[in-house]
């Protein structure tokens, strides 16, 4: 059996625990005490690299609701942009047009601006346009109006993932790829963690990162108890090459209810050129059901887990219902979910796409009464850190969101602190952070 000692355990490489490792192993002195758990032979195998890879411009984000998400999304842009910089890895600043389809969703779009002032864009970078306007920038777009932001950027995050984790070995972190954290116990101040894979890693300090499974590591450890998650792939369609020209920006249309974490599908213009239809927002039973077989496996387990938690409550919400269905029909059809893009890019037909995209999976948390949690949950319990609902934009705020939970593990007196290696010191960015 394989025996790790370590100080920090942190659980999950994906963008936001390799984020986290990369940021801790930089301040310490001791790198060499943080181990990264991951459990595929590879890090950012799952949402990481399975995404719509938008450096989201903060404006969707209710500065209240969604505290957390706006703040880390705002600091987030200048972190990536010179992260790649320094990298020599691509960030587009190429913009992005946020439609509205009737008066109703024009409303939604005077909120934007509110929120994106809020949430620190400057007003040269939001501009509400109406039809004629649109129409100069983007003919073949159909709206009644439009909200264009220029700062908004498309990056490749599993290139930047691979990056990061290569600075954080660079600094001494040890990474245990193809390790399943398992068992989780702890006793006289320490933890152990038994792998599936047969390692056992005995550690002051945990960090769940753990992504769609990180409610289920949060529940092993008795925390989170009042909260379960529901999971909904996020499928896409290749557009053909006869689309390459059909806009110059990105199209996303005003969600029609967001306050479910249904997406409306939106004509993405990819880091490398690709243009896609997507995502929607499907129902299913766990964070890696990409497949039905995987779907159909989970669907027991998940049904268990939801009458325990209460999280089943959420059948009787008639509205989530009606909008799981059109997911669904999305899901089943093709032309039914390119025709929800054909509502604002009329030219596009669904025979001419043929090749699906990579679909990823966001699990989203809900409480007791059913209801979904809007921002991102980090609960801090008995020297562990666990991080729920990492959703969107939490590839864009993954820098910041781990250079404030570095700093928290280190101010909590988990490893002694070092001369700073990163691009960032972690204690200003967390500073920043401050809500
Ligand atoms: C369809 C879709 C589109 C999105 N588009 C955008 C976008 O354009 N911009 C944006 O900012 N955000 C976007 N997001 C959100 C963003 O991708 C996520 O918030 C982010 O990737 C979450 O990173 P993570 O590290 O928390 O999770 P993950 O990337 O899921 O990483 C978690 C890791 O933990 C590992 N793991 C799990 N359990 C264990 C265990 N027991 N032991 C060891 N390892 C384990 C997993 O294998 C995985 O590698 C999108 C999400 C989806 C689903």
């Amino acid at each position: 059996m394989l025996h790790v000692d370590c100080k920090v355990a942190i659980i999950g490489g994906g963008l936001l625990g390799t984020s986290i490792a990369y940021f801790l192993s930089a301040h310490v002195k001791s790198p060499e005490s943080i181990v990264l758990v991951e459990q595929e032979k590879n890090i950012a195998q799952h949402t990481s690299s399975r995404n719509t890879g938008k450096v989201h411009a903060p404006f969707l984000y209710d500065p209240v609701k969604k505290k957390t998400f706006a703040k880390a999304a705002s600091l987030g842009y200048e972190m990536w942009q010179k992260y790649s910089d320094n990298k020599g890895l691509p960030f587009k600043r190429d913009g992005v047009l946020e439609v509205a389809l009737d008066d109703m969703e024009f409303s939604r779009l005077q909120k934007y601006m509110e929120w994106g002032e809020a949430n620190g864009l400057a007003k040269n970078e939001l501009q509400l346009l109406d039809k004629s306007e649109v129409a100069k920038i983007e003919p073949n777009v159909r709206c009644v109006s439009a909200l264009y932001c220029s700062k908004d950027a498309s990056v490749d995050y599993g290139a930047l993932a691979l990056a990061l984790m290569q600075d954080l070995q660079s600094f001494g972190c040890k990474l245990l790829l193809g390790h399943r954290a398992h068992q989780i116990s702890h006793s006289r101040g320490a933890y152990s963690i038994t792998t599936s894979q047969g390692a056992e890693i005995k550690t002051e300090y945990i960090i769940n990162a753990a992504g769609g499974s990180s409610m289920d590591i949060a529940h092993k450890m008795r925390v989170a108890e009042n909260y379960s998650d529901l999971h909904f792939r996020g499928e896409y369609w290749q557009a053909p090459q006869q689309y390459k020209d059909l806009t110059n920006l990105s199209i996303y249309s005003v969600p029609k209810h967001p306050e479910y974490p249904f997406l409306d599908p939106h004509w993405i213009i990819r880091a490398d050129g690709r243009r896609e239809v997507g995502p929607n927002a499907v129902p299913v039973f766990g964070p890696y059901a990409y497949g039905w077989r995987r779907n159909l496996a989970d669907m027991l387990p998940k049904m268990i887990e939801s009458t325990k938690t209460g999280a089943l409550r959420i059948v009787f919400d008639k509205q989530f219902l009606s909008l799981a269905s059109t997911e669904l029909k999305s899901s089943l059809s093709k032309t039914a979910m390119i025709n929800r893009v054909r509502e604002f890019l009329p030219q596009i037909r669904p025979s001419a796409f043929t090749k699906r995209g990579t679909a990823g999976i966001r699990s989203s948390v809900i409480d007791r009464t059913g209801k979904f949690v809007p921002d991102t949950l980090v609960l801090e319990r008995d020297s562990s850190f666990h991080v729920l609902n990492y959703n969107s934009p939490g590839a864009t705020g993954a820098l910041p969101m781990a250079a404030n939970i570095a700093n928290r593990v280190m101010e909590a007196g988990a490893l002694p602190p070092g001369l700073p290696r990163s691009l960032w010191d972690a204690s200003a960015i967390a500073e920043k952070m401050k809500l």
